[in-house]
This record gives structure tokens, sequence and C-alpha cells, in this order.
């Protein structure tokens, strides 16, 4: 079931110089590929869609502001069951929590700084890669 979802390396990860990194575990992984990839800088209405689901909640406003603090790297990635692969790749929410061998897990401490976004669902994929990325 080839899949595709929207991926961003978070501003923490490309002020850690951890793009090459990140995106070298996601090609690793067998028959995955990237089918597009853009470095830029979020803006307020993006942000607010992307976020909405949050809206409200306590940390949404210090995640508006650190999502915005620099250059992010949004990729689509395509692949088998890409949508849960990379979630698990992720590791959960908490960088704490997460195992090591996740990407949060070996470099993540903070809750909000950690690192990637990866789409969470099949309906949530669609709607953020036509956010991101609309003539795909
Ligand atoms: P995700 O799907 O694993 O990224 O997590 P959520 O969709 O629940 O939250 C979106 C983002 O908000 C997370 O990736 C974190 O950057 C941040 N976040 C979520 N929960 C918390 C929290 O309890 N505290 C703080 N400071 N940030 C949070
Ligand atoms: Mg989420």
């Amino acid at each position: 079931m080839s899949q595709r979802t929207l991926v961003l390396l978070k501003p923490d990860a490309v002020r850690r110089g951890l793009i090459g990194e990140i995106i070298g575990r996601i090609e690793r992984k067998a028959g995955w590929t990237i089918a597009a990839l853009e470095m830029r800088e979020l803006d307020q209405e993006t942000l607010e869609q992307h976020y909405g689901e949050h809206k409200g909640k306590p940390f949404y406003e210090p995640l508006m502001g650190f999502m915005a603090s620099g250059p992010i790297v949004a990729l689509v990635v395509e692949g088998e069951r890409v949508i849960e692969g990379l979630r698990t790749l992720a590791g959960p929410t908490d960088p704490i929590a997460a195992a090591p061998g996740s990407i949060r897990g070996d470099y993540g401490t903070i809750v909000r700084e950690n690192l990637i976004h990866a789409s969470d669902s099949e309906e949530s994929a669609a709607r953020e890669l036509k956010l991101f990325f609309p003539g795909l």
C-alpha cells in the first residue's frame, strides 16, 4: 500500500545541523523515496492551519513561536505504509519517552523541540500535503 506523508524538519533540527542525518534515515528505509523537498519559513496562516487542532491548548502559542523561529524543511515522503512508518521512526511526541533508535529518542529532550513532524493518519496526510505542496 504505497502512501504519501508530510514530514517537517522543525527549526531545531535545521539549527542543530541534523537535516542530513534525519533525511538519511528516511532514505535508508527500503523503498521509501523523497517525492518533494523544500526549505522555507512558515507564515502565521500556514501554521494556524497546520496546528489548528491544538488551538487553545497551553502549548499552542509557544509552539507557534517556535515553528516560526527559523526555517524548516518540508518533505513529501512516498512508500509502503509510510504514514505509520514515519510516526514510528519519529517516536512519541515527548523525546524522553521516545525509544533510542527513533529520531526524537536519539536527538531530543524538550517536548516542544522534538525535531520532526509527520502526518498522523491518511486524513491528516491528505490535508497537510495540500497545505504544504498544493501543486503536487
Ligand atoms: P505530534 O503529532 O507527535 O507532533 O504531537 P501533537 O500533534 O500532539 O503536538 C504537536 C506538537 O506540539 C508536538 O510535536 C510538540 O512540538 C508540541 N507539543 C505537543 N504536546 C506538547 C506539550 O505537552 N508541551 C509542549 N511544550 N509542547 C507540546
Ligand atoms: Mg500531531
